[in-house]
């Protein structure tokens, strides 16, 4: 959808210290104050502590900081986590939820992803909804099913284009160098957005659909072109101004 204005998404994973991170942040944010009238919306998702000693390195720049998970509660007895409230406060504006390393080493189900999507809109965040099937899903034929499926079970019903983002993400793709081809892609990326505006009418049809799997410079100008491909979630590419920025140029 061309009005759709793209978002590429960095997400640090459990990667960065203060000094290096500061030092990346510090780039970004001057490369992208140059970018006059750019389309695409910037932002990195660091590890949660760096989140107050980023922000406003990254806010230089118009990037926006998120989180890479929240609790679904607003507070209590959950040693160890961050509750969506917290990372609002912290000056995050997204959040992602379900990425397939927490589905896949923290076992979170389809129901405990669409539980932290509302807590996320609760606190005013945009919750950036992680799907994605296996390799192993992908050669028996599954993909487009284990898509459909997590996506209805993981996407809240108060979702809207404003509170809300759909990362498709194979899980073979992540971090592996592979990527599938142009046309998968868009096959999934059409299915998709055909539900989502089947369910969401409007909002389901505005509502920005990422591709995240081993991007980069090389490739990014061809999966960004593919239709209904609103952006992008980049991992190790974006540890880096280096290996990020030109993914943006690529956004526009
Ligand atoms: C990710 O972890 O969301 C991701 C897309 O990683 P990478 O770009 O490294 O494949």
């Amino acid at each position: 959808m061309s009005e759709i204005r793209p978002l590429i998404a960095g997400n640090w994973k459990m990667n960065g210290g203060r000094r290096e991170g500061l030092k990346q942040a510090g780039q970004m944010a001057r490369q992208a104050a140059r970018r006059k009238g750019a389309a695409a919306e910037i932002l990195i998702c660091p590890p949660a502590i760096l989140v107050p000693v980023l922000r406003d390195a990254l806010a230089a720049g118009a990037i926006a900081i998120g989180a890479q998970d929240c609790h679904a509660a607003a507070a209590g007895a959950h040693t160890g986590e961050q509750s969506a409230e917290m990372l609002a406060d912290a000056g995050c504006s997204h959040v992602i939820v379900g990425h397939s390393e927490r589905r896949a080493d923290q076992g979170e189900s389809d129901a405990a992803v669409r539980a932290k999507a509302e807590a996320a809109h609760r606190a005013g965040l945009t919750a950036i909804v992680c799907v994605g099937e296996t390799r192993a899903e992908r050669r028996r034929g599954q993909a487009l099913d284990v898509v459909a499926r997590q996506l209805s079970r993981s996407v809240p019903k108060g979702a809207a284009a404003a509170n809300t983002v759909v990362a498709y993400e194979p899980v073979w793709a992540i971090g592996t160098g592979l990527v599938p081809t142009v046309d998968d892609v868009a096959e999934m990326h059409a299915m998709m957005r055909a539900r989502l505006a089947r369910r969401f009418r409007a909002e389901g049809r505005g509502m920005r659909l990422l591709y995240g799997g081993s991007v980069n410079a090389g490739n990014a100008a061809a999966l960004l072109g593919v239709a209904h491909v609103n952006g992008a979630l980049v991992g190790g590419a974006s540890l880096t101004a280096k290996a990020f920025m030109p993914i943006v140029k690529a956004a526009g």
